[in-house]
């Protein structure tokens, strides 16, 4: 649970990024090759690997990571246009990156693109 990714870097602000929200337990930072206009990456500080490494007593991150979604979304001003949250895990799923985190796509109508 220990392991290095680039997210740990961004999160230790070892590595530059466009960061849009941060506090001790999320971070919120725009993704480096976005896939909408608007693509948001909300990422728990804490790097649990995929959704897999969540225990139990820890499951309130994931509440947590909703709500600054609903806060993006808001201050973006997509809330009532829309947007779509993604959370890909290991392989199949398109997992990239080994540090849990939720793709906030939006600005524009994404019914037909299913790529994150
Ligand atoms: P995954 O495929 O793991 O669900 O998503 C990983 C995401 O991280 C990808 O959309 C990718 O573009 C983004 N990403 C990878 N490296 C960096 C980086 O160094 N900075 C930022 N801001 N995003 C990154």
């Amino acid at each position: 649970m220990t392991e290095e990714t680039i997210f740990t870097k961004i999160i230790k602000h070892e590595i530059k990024s466009d960061i849009r929200y941060q506090d001790e337990d999320v971070i919120v930072f725009a993704d480096i090759a976005p896939k909408a206009k608007i693509h948001l990456l909300i990422v728990p500080t804490k790097p649990y690997p995929t959704v897999n490494d969540i225990p139990a007593e820890e499951i309130g991150i994931v509440s947590k990571m909703f709500l600054i979604a609903q806060k993006m979304a808001k201050e973006l001003n997509i809330d009532e246009s829309g947007y779509r949250l993604v959370i890909n895990c290991n392989e199949d799923g398109g997992q990239e990156v080994p540090h849990l985190h939720m793709h906030l796509l939006g600005g524009e109508n994404l019914s037909f693109n299913f790529i994150t």
